[in-house]
């Protein structure tokens, strides 16, 4: 009998997983503007054209890259960010997979401009399919412009899946909204077909919530802060009068990275109950700080979803943090017995 098995040629092994990564506009987005932050870049645009479906562009004045690596970075498994499995356990950058740029390349057409502040000219590279078409030195800004255009054109069955524009919109406003409220030290764009959608300032963090969520939000917000060996917890909820009958005002970050936790949305719910009408939702943006040791980002590609070493700590933490902080509106006074 014949064998039948045989290796995928790489771009089929790379569109495959590119699966993973990239399922949309809106996943390239948040990969590059995570790459863009690791660059140290502090100015970050974003560029878009047809919902992204035509064209995701990030452009940021971070460090740029060398000739080589700007070719090496589209391969998979590269990456500048871990050397050893150690290293996984200590990751204080977004991404650490090395699989963003392979999976992008594999999935669209790619052009890439980059310069380090070392050299004079930058270098200019066009990839397809997985393929280097051409890299050429060019003159060049300080930092790195990627744009991703005509996203699945080598995979009709996926671009045939996307959702209409304004979905797709949503998606990657989503994503935008994310990266940019965990840097607010840092200026974000977003230009949509030509139009601005944000332009965010640096500032404070309770500016950036403001001119990201809404003005009815100035002179609304409750600081929290609270601190222990284990972790921090820092941020902003909402006054309790502010809460609202839908969703969307909710965040949770761990080491900036956002996580979507319906554990620790409860320990907050938990920390309004009797503030609040039974079916609404308070405003939180919250930041938790914790010994890389003490979670595990791997758990899945999108990094979205993370694992605490003591779960229960931390849902006793963030409640305790929250009631504290609500303390002068508490219309139980028997809420704050454990603070
Ligand atoms: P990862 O972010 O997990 O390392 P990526 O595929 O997203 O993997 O990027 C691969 C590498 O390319 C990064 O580790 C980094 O060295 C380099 N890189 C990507 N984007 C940028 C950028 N905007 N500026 C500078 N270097 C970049
Ligand atoms: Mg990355």
């Amino acid at each position: 009998m014949a064998d039948i098995i045989n290796l995928l040629p790489d771009n089929i092994a790379n569109q495959i997983a590119a699966g993973e990564v990239i399922q949309r506009p809106a996943s390239a987005v948040k990969e590059l503007l995570e790459n863009a932050v690791d660059a140290g870049a502090t100015e970050i645009q974003l560029i878009l054209r047809d919902a992204g479906k035509e064209l995701v562009q990030v452009i940021d004045n971070g460090s740029g890259m060398t000739e080589t690596d700007a070719r090496m970075c589209f391969e998979r498994h590269a990456t500048s960010k871990i050397n050893t499995i150690d290293d996984l356990f200590a990751i204080r950058t977004m991404g650490f997979r090395g699989e963003a740029l392979a999976s992008i390349a594999a999935v669209s057409q790619v052009e890439l401009k980059s310069r380090r502040a070392d050299s004079d000219l930058g270098t200019y590279i066009e990839i397809d399919n997985s393929v280097v078409k051409k890299q050429e030195p060019c003159q060049a800004q300080i930092g790195t412009s990627i744009a991703m255009k005509n996203l699945f054109f080598n995979v009709p069955a996926r671009r045939n899946f996307l959702k209409s524009n304004a979905a797709e919109m949503r998606h990657i406003v989503d994503e935008f909204i994310r990266v940019a409220m965990s840097f607010p030290e840092l200026q974000f764009s977003l230009n949509s077909n030509g139009q601005e959608l944000f332009h965010l300032e640096k500032g404070s963090l309770k500016q950036r919530i403001v001119a990201i969520l809404g003005q009815h939000y100035n002179a609304k917000l409750v600081a929290v802060k609270e601190a222990t060996d284990y972790m921090d917890l820092n941020g902003f909820v909402g006054k309790p009068e502010t809460s609202k009958k839908t969703r969307g005002d909710q965040f949770f970050f761990v080491n900036n990275r956002f996580i979507k936790s319906p554990y620790l949305h409860h320990a907050v719910m938990n920390a309004f109950a009797e503030m609040i009408p039974a079916d609404s939702f308070p405003l939180y943006v919250l930041f938790i700080d914790v010994d890389p040791a003490h979670v595990d980002i791997n758990v899945h590609p999108t990094k979205q979803e993370i694992k605490f070493d003591d779960e229960k700590l931390m849902y006793a933490f963030v409640q305790s943090a929250i009631r504290h902080a609500l303390a002068q509106f508490s219309v139980t006074p028997a809420l704050n017995f454990d603070l």
